[in-house]
């Protein structure tokens, strides 16, 4: 079947009449090169169909959470079963009990858990927990890093006072020094270091975090009585079976979850050690949504997988394949990629591109071919993919590269000037 895209072309017009901007956040497709569908209709294992009924090996994988395949059988018969039996009540089910066991069997810096709905519910409370275990109100965070769409880290400033953003103190990534200076700006206030478990910003190489930076991180927070909080909103169950800084040995006070911990339904969680158990019962956070039953079964069940099968080394062999493959069909055709972070959470970028010109052309070079990439956010793996989908995408990659080659000198792409616009407003 050939591309087409006039279903979503109507909806994305429908759309700019009753929704503001047409879309909005991390969804908006303005920002992405021209052709990436808005709308989809259906998504089942590693496959996303569109309105207009193209099919695409999705590396974009719900932006998280889907780690298991689109409609995982067992996790959403855990799911179904619980919404049929009754999901959001008066008060939460058993599953509640159930998956904070669960979650603090599984994540060993862990000794309780609470549940909330978005991965900016858990790192907002995070910080209410570290302000209200210190009784101090500054926060050490990254520079560049998110941690979600709250007036406090939203990467826009549209909307946002300077005092909702009072407290803030950042540093540079696997930066010690800088990390350093920031805490001894943060002075006796210091309430909490924020870390991501990897560099995963957007636009920029990916770094796995050094030894060096997060054992410093863990040893600033002692020496001042402060909280360490890892975010692993995004990498959570990606990179390891327990909180992704166990891979660099150091354990936090406090991690936020979300995305794939329930393969897709909506859940989130912050977990924490008894050090700030009565700071993290003290703050009054909730959400009507927050206790429903069935996302919370979805979980278990997600969590049962996460033990029982090797879907963590198969994302990374999967992974590794689609890096060599890539790095072999670039350089047939002259190019090179930056291929960066772990293989199953990989941020790909055409070398030598400062302009992003060359990426948005091979980016929708593929979309046109059945290959749902990002041009400038990390990817993920799932554990539904095969090494046909990593094939078929290598061809799609080997014709994308030809075009490439064959257009010759690209100009910059007007849409990322918009949004340098709007960053700098
Ligand atoms: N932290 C990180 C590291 C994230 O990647 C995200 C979402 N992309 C968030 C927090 C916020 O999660 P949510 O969008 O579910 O609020």
């Amino acid at each position: 079947m050939t591309w087409s895209n006039s279903r979503n072309k109507v909806l994305s017009e429908r759309a700019q009449a009753v929704i503001p901007m047409g879309m909005y956040g991390h969804q908006s497709v303005m920002l992405l090169p021209d052709d990436y569908p808005q709308f989809f209709q259906r998504a089942e294992g590693a496959h996303l169909w569109d309105v207009d009924g193209n099919r695409y090996v999705d590396f974009m994988c719900g932006y998280g959470p889907n780690l298991f395949g689109y409609g995982n059988d067992v996790i959403d018969a855990a799911y179904s079963e619980r919404m049929r039996a009754g999901d959001t009540m008066t008060g939460p089910g058993e599953a509640m009990v159930e998956l904070a066991e669960a979650m603090v069997a599984q994540v060993s810096h862990a000794d309780w858990a609470m549940f909330c709905k978005n991965g900016t519910d858990a790192t907002t409370m995070a910080m209410m927990v570290a302000r209200n275990h210190t009784g101090r109100k500054t926060i050490v965070l990254a520079r560049g890093a998110y941690h979600g769409a709250a007036p406090w880290c939203t990467p826009l400033k549209k909307g946002v006072t300077p005092s909702d953003r009072a407290n803030q103190i950042f540093y540079d990534y696997n930066d010690v020094e800088s990390l350093e200076a920031a805490v001894r700006k943060a002075g006796d206030d210091l309430a909490a270091i924020f870390a991501s478990p990897i560099k995963h910003d957007t636009f920029v190489d990916q770094e796995s975090p050094t030894v060096e930076y997060a054992r410093r991180a863990r040893e600033l927070c002692d020496e001042r009585g402060a909280l360490l909080i890892v975010d692993d909103v995004r990498a959570g169950f990606r990179l390891a079976r327990d909180c992704s800084w166990s891979l660099v040995g150091v354990k936090p006070d406090l991690s936020s979850w979300g995305k794939a911990i329930a393969n897709g339904h909506p859940i989130s969680a912050l977990l924490g050690a008894d050090v700030c158990r009565m700071a993290a019962g003290t703050i009054y956070v909730t959400g009507s949504y927050w206790f429903s039953t069935a996302p919370m079964a979805a979980s278990l069940a997600t969590l049962k997988l996460i033990r029982e099968t090797d879907y963590l080394e198969r994302t990374q062999a999967l992974g590794q394949r689609l890096r060599s493959g890539l790095d072999e069909v670039a350089g047939r055709h002259g190019f090179a990629l930056r291929q960066t972070g772990p293989a199953e959470m990989p941020l790909i970028m055409v070398d030598d591109d400062p302009t992003l010109a060359k990426g948005y052309f091979w980016n929708q070079a593929l979309i046109k071919r059945g290959v749902y990439f990002h041009p400038w956010h990390n990817m993920f793996i799932c554990a539904a993919m095969t090494e046909g989908d990593i094939d078929f995408s290598l061809e799609a990659a080997d014709d994308a590269f030809k075009l490439l080659k064959a257009a010759g000198p690209l100009e910059a792409p007007t849409k990322l000037a918009f949004m340098h616009q709007m960053l700098e407003a």
